[in-house]
């Protein structure tokens, strides 16, 4: 690290007119600090601002007189500078002074002679020098050039930069990282191999500026430009690169706004140039003050590109330029100030090495490539990746006996091997892994056996084995019943299938079997295909389920069903919508035949058509003639009749759909009616049959083998009640027909039940007592079938 304070260094520009005595004096004694003494002349020392000091004193590192060339210039401030570059300390050399005093003379050079070189290119050909000359290190030379006008940054080097002003191009803008370290986003970086390549971009930045430069907008003395040489160097096979930069900066004129004393744009331009230089002398006084913690570089894009510069990681050099006349003598003052204030500064300049990450990589892949072959030397054999697989086997070997080994002292030995020492500790890891879950599992299902093995109270075991023999049988019932529901469940539907096509063939379809216009306008829910669909499913489950609980009911019962239900309200509903379904199927038979008829008329229709164009072809192909253009009558009426037919056949087909609809409403109704009669007569049954068992003791055995109480009354009423449909009394003294008994009942059913069914002892079965399980399994019945008819239907 090197501290050190910022250089400050004076030139003085050569008079044009004969040198004026008396107006500065350099005191250059070897042993004291070099001083330069201004001079104030009487007439100028009466009205200058600060007090009436007829001399000021500065001391700098160096003062340049008049006579100083270009290459003691160089040789003298840019040298060392360049040289601690070279080493890898980054560099600054920046020139202020007033416009004209000679800035870009210093740093860029004059226009006309080659003596005449500035800084710019003197370094550059130095610094090639050294490093062509250097053969331990390997450097590698980027070259930025920044120009920076009204707090804006402009790449003097941008390819696209054929601009004819700065405000065309892309602006470079400052980004901070973390770090807080600036990047310069736009700013291109341009390699150079050689001094030639190097002076090439200066030259062309320096056009780019002068091209873009305008009376109006005197870039050169306006804006500040930096010149930056990005120094890479690394030794052969080194990974350590460092990373040095020199900017070489030429400020825009210090004069002060009111000596400019311009208006409008100008004034404007003035106000950056001393903003920017103000902002920069503000951080210089910052700097230049002890305990100050706050340093306002963000204030200005100057400030901000040259922070590490000022007070940071950097050698720094500044170049005061004075143009010592009469009339600037203010002006040479107030630079020489200012290069006090900066003299203060304090830099630390700091190597900047860092790590190559892909050359470390190579580096480090190098190095074990060779201790790779130490060991193999060392060991006599060669290691591959992974471990072999007898290798693997003697390992686990190993392990096994280390782990059966008794001996607290025991030891496992693997060797040094790093592969085979992981293989072990992983091999380890996983046996402790599994013994885990195993104990884990183990210990559930003993909490487990712990629960079952408790010994349960001898009441709740009974009760439980009661439960449990309780669901069994319902289980074998159930699944009796089942097989029966789906035997039935077959049988309706054969019996549905059956009733349908007796009831086509009795009637010949009302539904026409196909659309003339082609299967694919026929509607989804086409006339011909409703039987097949999910209403009929739906219509015969409800018949089914009705028919089913016939089947179910004693022969009595069933006697007694339909007496209750000829004698029903409902059934005077029930027997009228019979009427109009009857009636709404001929008027669809009828709509249906007329329907393909239609049908094949269009279809016959179609045919002629088609028939008279081939004729025409035909006969004027034979005839040689062309087709007659003129309309054919006959093929005309064709037409027409056709469309008429299609006319017909849609309306039809229209009418047809609705009486499809109310069809299927009807069927519905119905069965939705006759699933209540059916619902209603179960009540009464048992209605019935509990009066029975309550109001005569006696007659309670008899109840077992007669399902109706017979009352003198009844047997009387009977012949009245049912020839009177409309008597609602009917109901409640509704008489059996003749007293039939279960036995009786049993063997005229028996035939039809599934011989599978165990028959149920007759004395078990008491009528009264049974009804409320048989509603249950009615009520389950009809669950399973309807399961069992969507099933079927599906
Ligand atoms: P600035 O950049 O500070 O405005 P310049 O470097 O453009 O000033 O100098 C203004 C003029 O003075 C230029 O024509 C330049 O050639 C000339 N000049 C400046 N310094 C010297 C010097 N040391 N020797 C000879 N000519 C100089
Ligand atoms: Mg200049």
């Amino acid at each position: 690290m090197v501290k050190q304070t910022i250089q400050i260094f004076a030139r003085v520009k050569p008079t044009v007119r004969k040198q004026q005595q008396g107006i500065y004096s350099i005191d250059e004694d070897e042993k004291l600090i070099p001083s330069l003494e201004i001079i104030l002349p009487r007439d100028l020392a009466d009205g200058f601002v600060n007090n009436k000091r007829e001399s000021y004193k500065f001391k700098f590192q160096r003062i340049f007189d008049q006579d100083a060339n270009q290459e003691t210039i160089f040789e003298n401030i840019a040298k060392p500078v360049a040289e601690s570059v070279l080493a890898g300390y980054n560099g600054t050399i920046f020139a202020y002074g007033q416009t004209g005093s000679g800035k870009t003379f210093t740093i860029t050079g004059g226009a006309e002679r080659y003596s005449d070189r500035g800084i710019i290119p003197r370094t550059l050909s130095y610094i090639f020098e050294q490093s062509q000359k250097d053969s331990s290190k390997i450097y590698t030379t980027h070259i930025s050039y920044l120009e920076i006008y009204n707090e804006c940054g402009y790449d003097l080097l941008d390819p696209r930069h054929e601009a004819s002003s700065l405000e065309d191009l892309p602006k470079v803008t400052i980004l901070e990282d973390p770090d807080q370290n600036i990047h310069l986003k736009n700013l291109s970086l341009h390699q150079a191999t050689t001094e030639e390549e190097a002076l090439n971009l200066l030259f062309l930045g320096d056009t780019n500026r002068m091209i873009a430069e305008t009376p109006m907008n005197q870039a050169s003395t306006r804006s500040h430009c930096i010149f930056t040489i990005h120094l890479s160097s690394k030794e052969p096979g080194s990974a350590t690169v460092r990373h040095a930069k020199l900017h070489l900066v030429d400020l825009a004129g210090s004069e002060r706004v009111a000596k400019t004393g311009v208006g409008g744009l100008l004034l404007t331009e003035a106000k950056y140039i001393n903003l920017s230089l103000h902002y920069l002398e503000q951080v210089i006084i910052a700097l230049s003050e002890k305990h100050r913690l706050h340093i306002p570089y963000r204030n200005s894009m100057m400030t901000s590109v040259l922070r590490d510069s000022l007070g940071g990681n950097c050698m720094t050099t500044m170049i005061a330029t004075l143009s010592l006349e009469k009339r600037n003598i203010d002006e040479s003052i107030s630079t020489c100030r200012f290069a006090q204030r900066v003299a203060l500064i304090k830099n630390e300049a700091v190597l900047n090495e860092e790590i190559d990450p892909r050359l470390m990589i190579i580096r480090l892949q190098k190095e074990i490539q060779e201790l790779k072959d130490e060991l193999a030397i060392v060991t006599g054999e060669q290691r591959t990746e992974a471990l072999t697989e007898a290798e693997l086997l003697q390992l686990e070997k190993l392990i096994t006996s280390f782990l059966e080994d008794q001996d607290p002292e025991s030891r496992l030995e693997v060797g040094a091997d790093m592969r085979k020492i992981h293989h072990c500790f992983h091999h380890l890891k996983k046996l402790l892994h599994d013994k885990k879950i195993h104990e884990k599992s183990t210990v559930s299902s003993e909490i487990k056996d712990q629960n079952c093995q408790e010994p349960l109270k001898e009441e709740e075991y009974k009760k439980l084995r009661d439960i449990l023999q309780q669901r069994d049988n319902e289980i074998n019932i159930l699944v009796n019943m089942l097989k029966k529901e789906k035997k039935k469940a077959q049988d309706a539907l054969h019996l549905s299938s059956m009733d349908r096509n007796e009831f086509r063939h009795s009637q010949s379809s009302p539904f026409p079997p196909g659309n003339p216009e082609g299967p694919r306008t026929l509607p989804s829910s086409a006339p011909t295909q409703v039987h097949d669909s999910s209403a009929v499913g739906y219509r015969s489950s409800l018949l089914h389920r009705k028919t089913e609980m016939r089947e179910e009911m004693s022969l009595g019962r069933q006697e007694a069903f339909e007496i209750f239900k000829r004698d029903h309200a409902d059934s005077v509903t029930i027997e009228d919508n019979k009427q109009i379904l009857k009636q709404r199927f001929s008027e669809a038979k009828a709509l249906g035949e007329n329907i393909n008829e239609a049908r094949s008329k269009i279809g016959r229709l179609k045919e002629e058509i088609t028939q008279r164009h081939l004729q025409q072809v035909a006969l004027g192909i034979s005839e040689n003639m062309a087709v007659p253009s003129v309309p054919d009558l006959q093929e005309e009426k064709l037409r027409s009749q056709l469309e008429e037919e299609k006319k017909r056949y849609k309306t039809m087909f229209t009418h047809l759909k609705a009486l499809k609809v109310e069809i299927e409403h009807l069927q519905l109704l119905m069965d939705k009616a006759k699933v209540k009669l059916q619902k209603e007569f179960e009540a009464w049954w048992a209605e019935e049959a509990t009066s029975l068992q309550v109001d005569t003791p006696a007659v309670k055995s008899l109840n077992l083998t007669k399902p109706f109480h017979q009352t003198p009354e009844s047997l009387h009423e009977r012949p009245q009640l049912l020839s009177n449909k409309s008597d609602v009394n009917a109901r409640k003294i509704l008489p059996s027909p003749c007293p039939i008994t279960y036995s009786q009942e049993q063997n005229s059913t028996s035939a039809s039940l599934d011989d599978s069914i165990p028959k149920r002892p007759t004395s078990s079965i008491p009528l009264t007592g049974d009804s409320q399980t048989d509603s249950d399994i009615l009520a389950f019945i009809k669950a399973r079938q309807n399961i069992l008819q969507k099933k079927c239907f599906q």
